[in-house]
């Protein structure tokens, strides 16, 4: 269907879900920039009259804020406000039969490897050397960099292969160009991302080259902190423990999600690893790496899980001690092994399981942060803050990270901005002068 050259317009990039998706959306905003559209990001301000809404479809909730926004934008359209309304991303690929029936106001659905098709409708080719010229939507000092499309894996709750495809390699050198750029626009910290990291390299170089990349992306002068991602535990290649402990600019940092620890929900949610050999994994890392954050994410309310499988992880989180937990509640998901068993656990009792770990996890949380008090820690500051009362005066803050902690997700550090001045992206040695659960307050190390 040959479309109206369409003016030169005003477009709005809408992302939903996760970090993975928010690369795809910098990698169209960029496509779309370099034809001369004025794009924005999810912006506060009027509708533009092009609208791009990409998509989450990973569990129940994030799939009802998508439609919930498609509905929202749909009804801009509706009342004239909008021309164009695009939609794109994973509940895009999964669902895109039943949205083009129910929403007719959409004028397109596209999948989550469907770009140049989507360009196709701004009368756009899409350029792939373009990717090495990212333009991010982080701050300017971290982005994500997203080193693998698509998962091989098997985890039986999981819609994401359904949605993102096989495990696709992204080569090396263009993974180091992409750096680069990165690098020369002021970016400090890359964080490695992919459905499955430790699977990297294994379909293109036939060997896990993940060490290897991490070597390259370390020579990649500007670029001081590079942060890993999405780690998976069966199998896990040991040898990366050594470029976490040697590497300087690797941060001691390691998201691992491992979901479960009770083995016969380990099994059924085909896992590939055992509740001894998870413990064993936590055990070796943290004998290689002795001073490494720990970040986990467990599921609780899995088909079956007894109460106790949740004592057996409850346990094990007090045991274990991560310094970061997440926490998700079984979402029933057709298409994938798992909606063959009967989603017998009450929604209530998944909520409840839910809070009881973060319950758990909070007094370790303090109590590990405590222990951080008095010490010195490299910061990288992400913003000022204002608004907060000390002594009912109005004061605000700097707020950082140490190299413990991922952005929007894990603590943060704040640093009292009366009399203090730092330049936002900016490292700062700081002292740590009081903690609580989820947040540190430090002062500058000179002071
Ligand atoms: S490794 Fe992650 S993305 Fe892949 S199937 Fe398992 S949970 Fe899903």
């Amino acid at each position: 269907m040959k479309t109206k050259s369409i003016k030169k317009d005003q477009v709005h990039v809408i992302t939903l879900g996760c970090s993975k998706n928010l690369v795809d959306s910098e990698n169209l905003i960029t496509q779309l920039e370099h034809n001369q559209f004025k794009v924005k990001h999810n912006p506060t301000t009027k509708p533009a009259d092009i609208i791009v809404v990409n998509t989450c479809g990973f569990i129940d909730r994030a799939k009802q804020e998508s439609i919930d926004t498609i509905l929202e934008y749909a009804q801009l359209k509706n009342e004239g406000k909008i021309k164009k309304l695009y939609v794109t991303g994973c509940l895009s690929q999964r669902y895109r039969d039943n949205l083009m029936e129910e929403i007719v106001e959409v004028d397109d659905f596209f999948g989550t490897l469907e770009m140049p098709a989507l360009l196709k409708r701004f009368n756009v080719d899409y350029k792939s050397e373009l990717i090495g010229e990212r333009q991010i939507t982080t701050p300017s000092h971290f982005a994500y960099l997203k080193i693998s499309e698509g998962c091989n894996r098997t985890c039986s709750f999981c819609a994401i292969p359904l949605m993102r495809g096989k495990h696709i390699s992204q080569p090396i050198e263009s993974l180091v160009e992409q750096a680069k750029h990165l690098a020369k626009v002021g970016v400090k910290e890359i964080i490695l991302i992919a459905q499955e990291l430790t699977y990297y390299g294994l379909d293109l170089y036939k060997k896990r080259a993940l060490p290897e990349l991490i070597d390259k992306l370390s020579e990649v002068e500007g670029i001081e902190w590079i942060r890993l991602h999405y780690a998976y535990p069966s199998k896990f290649p040991l040898e990366i423990l050594d470029v976490i402990r040697t590497n300087t600019k690797v941060c001691n940092y390691l998201d691992i999600p491992l979901q479960h620890i009770a083995d016969p929900v380990l099994s059924r949610m085909k896992r590939q690893i055992t509740s001894i050999e998870s413990r064993d994994l936590i055990k070796q890392i943290r004998d290689k790496v002795p001073d490494i954050a720990l970040r986990t994410t467990m599921l609780v309310g899995f088909p079956g899980e007894s109460e106790d499988d949740f004592d057996q992880l409850s346990r094990f989180i007090e045991e274990v001690r991560f310094d970061r937990l997440g926490v998700f509640q079984y979402s029933h998901e057709e298409d994938t092994s798992a909606f063959l068993f009967e989603d017998n656990v009450p929604a209530d009792v998944k909520e409840q399981r839910a809070s009881e770990l973060m319950k758990i996890q909070e007094p370790i949380s303090e109590s590990l942060n405590q222990q951080k008090i008095g010490k010195d820690y490299k910061v990288l500051f992400d913003r000022k803050e204002s608004g907060y009362f000390v002594d009912r005066k109005e004061s605000g803050y700097f707020v950082g990270r140490t190299e413990f902690d991922s952005p929007e997700v894990d603590n943060e550090v704040l640093v009292p901005s009366k009399e203090n001045y730092i330049r936002i992206g900016d490292f700062a040695q700081v002292t740590i002068t009081d903690a609580t659960a989820y947040d540190l307050y430090a002062k500058l190390s000179d002071q």
